[in-house]
């Protein structure tokens, strides 16, 4: 996370406008204004849609079987004595260091919560209770010396973390102690917070929204479970979070400014705080963040976003493309904003993101985890459990259950298919609800609805903006179907036990058109999922560079469907085949070569960009649309 810094270069550069140290005391940052900031919230119009209490969804599919590989042949595989809690049972750290703790006990607190396994369960106990032990009795926890405490880099990271892993324990298991232990710990960062004076992101090199990532969610967490004022103060008068506004910077430079993750995560905090106090300004990043994203290309085919954690507008599909951490946070902002909004758009946007960027970020077997997901060249893993992108991928997978089914006034949404089964809260009334589905391998779902007695309900679907044609029955009876340009269907009527609806959604192959430098070339998507060329399978394909396989030419006609087989990806994996020319001498002329396209998750897929002899086979990415 380093850069060489000079901050007059960076002033000058940037602007004072978007100077980063909008967060640091108000005092230096001029924006203090108490009679602005305290009492009298306006509270926010209400949500839309209401997330599901993750106890309450088992996830199947390829979802669940996500969830599962990460509890079983990652979490409960790592060395989370050695790697993750010595140096905070010492804390003899004097230099910067960031291990993720934080991220590690909320991801386990939550696949807790979800699975109910004995052998999570006892690990986050494990790990609650070694992180109370080592609380200092000013409320301080973290892995440093005293002389280091607050300013180096990531000791206020890293507790913001861990008190919303304890904020979440008390609220999913109703562990007291984890709330005491949290609030100590914030009072400790409020009272010390002076520290972090202007000096502070000169001596770290880091902006400081970046180096603080997280903590405003955490503030606001304590305040919804505690009512104290003092956590939503730090959020409203320590730091201003209403009238941060740093613009979206592209480019690595000097304090990382351009940063998505940290972006994403204050962005995120700002949304919650909306719910507070309904202030427009709160939603501006979140705007400019979307308008970049799918407006001015700043997001990758796969969902991914960013350069070297930054934003990007050029798509280079190679190397450091998609930050984990960013992944996971786009995901949850696209989240915050399904549910603000109501619109599915943000829907599309998550499974477009889930399946093909943050998947494509973990081996198949669940062991490995990325760092960065590039489209096009080798893929890496990252090379410990430590760190911020293993740590948040194991969150936003924790998280997941929470996004398949939402709440609403008089009934119920599915967003995220696949197979599950969900028991929804709707006005008191406990619905039991239940995917059957091969999604993503195929769009027929088949969804039942068990009241405990006949009660009206609205079920309203999502229709995927890839969808051209679908049809919906009622206990094998066609409903009027919507039309395409709707982004959802509902379905009103009185609901019995084991009623089913069964969405039959057309999925077809469709070759979208590059841009930037990926113009003049098309990827191979069908439905969500993204496809991409391996090319172990043909030895005229070693040694080429992941660049100069994108001169590949393909045949559209030539694309079919492989029957479900195990793949290296997934058991219910699925790929087409078709006919391709080596180079662009073949255009027009393609079918020297007989490719399979394995699913973008396929880890030695290498190219996923392709020539066609004809560009107008080609369509755009239907996610590129206004969404704000
Ligand atoms: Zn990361």
């Amino acid at each position: 996370m380093k850069a060489p810094f000079n901050r007059r270069r960076f002033l000058t550069t940037l602007g004072a406008g978007i100077a980063a140290s909008q967060f640091l005391p108000v005092s230096s940052a001029g924006e203090a204004n108490a009679s602005e900031t305290s009492g009298n919230l306006i509270p926010a119009p209400s949500d839309k849609l209401y997330p599901v209490d993750i106890r309450k969804v088992r996830a199947g599919g390829e979802i669940g079987r996500r969830i599962g590989v990460t509890v079983h042949n990652n979490l409960l595989k790592i060395d989370i004595d050695n790697d993750f809690l010595h140096s905070f049972v010492n804390r003899d750290i004097s230099n910067e260091g960031f291990v993720g703790l934080g991220m590690l006990l909320d991801a386990t607190v939550k696949l807790a919560a979800n699975t109910g396994d004995d052998k999570v369960v006892s690990l986050k106990n494990h790990l609650v209770s070694e992180i109370i032990k080592s609380q200092e009795s000013d409320g301080y926890i973290g892995n440093m010396r005293p002389p280091s405490r607050m300013r180096k880099l990531w000791d206020v990271h890293e507790a913001g973390y861990i008190i919303y892993g304890l904020v979440n324990d008390f609220r999913l298991f109703s562990d007291s102690g984890s709330l005491m232990a949290a609030e100590k710990a914030a009072q400790y960062l409020i009272a010390n917070w002076e520290l972090l004076d202007e000096s502070w992101e000169e001596s770290t090199n880091v902006a400081s929204h970046v180096a603080i990532t997280g903590i405003h969610r955490t503030m606001l967490a304590l305040f919804e479970v505690t009512g104290k004022s003092e956590f939503l103060e730090f959020c409203l008068k320590q730091h201003n979070l209403r009238k941060w506004n740093p613009g979206i910077v592209t480019g690595r430079r000097n304090l990382i400014v351009g940063h998505i993750y940290g972006y994403m995560a204050s962005s995120l905090a700002q949304l919650e705080l909306y719910r507070l106090r309904a202030d427009k300004q709160l939603l501006q990043p979140a705007k400019l963040a979307l308008d970049f994203l799918t407006l001015q290309n700043g997001m990758a085919i796969t969902g991914g976003a960013g350069q070297v954690e930054i934003w990007t507008d050029d798509l280079d599909g190679r190397g450091q493309l998609g930050e984990t951490c960013a992944t996971a946070y786009q995901i949850r902002v696209y989240d915050n904003l399904l549910r603000l909004t109501g619109d599915f758009i943000f829907g599309d946007l998550m499974e477009r993101t889930v399946f093909n960027a943050l998947f494509g970020a973990q081996s198949p077997d669940g062991r490995h985890i990325r760092y960065f997901t590039p489209t096009e060249g080798p893929r890496v893993y990252h090379n410990t459990d430590t760190y911020c992108c293993p740590n948040n991928y194991r969150r936003i997978v924790a998280d997941l259950p929470s996004m398949m089914y939402y709440t609403m006034a008089g009934g119920m949404a599915v967003n995220l298919y696949t197979a599950s089964e969900a028991e929804v809260n709707i006005d008191g009334l406990a619905v039991a609800v239940k995917q059957e589905t091969e999604y993503p391998g195929n769009g027929k779902v088949v969804i039942s609805i068990s009241p405990p007695e006949p009660v009206q309900l609205r079920v309203r679907l999502r229709r995927p903006a890839w969808c051209n044609s679908l049809t919906v029955q009622v206990n094998g009876l066609p409903i009027t179907e919507g039309t395409a340009s709707e982004k959802f269907i509902d379905v009103d009527r009185t609901w019995e036990k084991d009623d089913r609806i069964t969405l039959n959604m057309d999925m077809d192959w469709r070759l979208v058109k590059g841009r930037q430098r990926q113009a003049g070339r098309v990827a191979v998507m069908r439905g969500p999922l993204l496809y991409c060329m391996n090319p172990a399978q043909d030895s005229q394909l070693e040694g080429i560079d992941g660049a100069d396989l994108g001169k590949i030419i393909i045949d559209r006609a030539s694309i079919e469907k492989l029957p479900v087989q195990e793949t290296s990806t997934r058991p219910e994996g699925t790929g087409c085949s078709l006919k391709a020319g080596k180079s662009e001498w073949g255009m027009g002329n393609p079918g020297n070569l007989s490719l399979v396209l394995s699913e973008f998750t396929d880890p030695d897929g290498k190219c996923t960009y392709f020539k066609t002899p004809d560009m107008s086979d080609g369509v755009d990415d239907e996610l590129i649309q206004q969404t704000l």
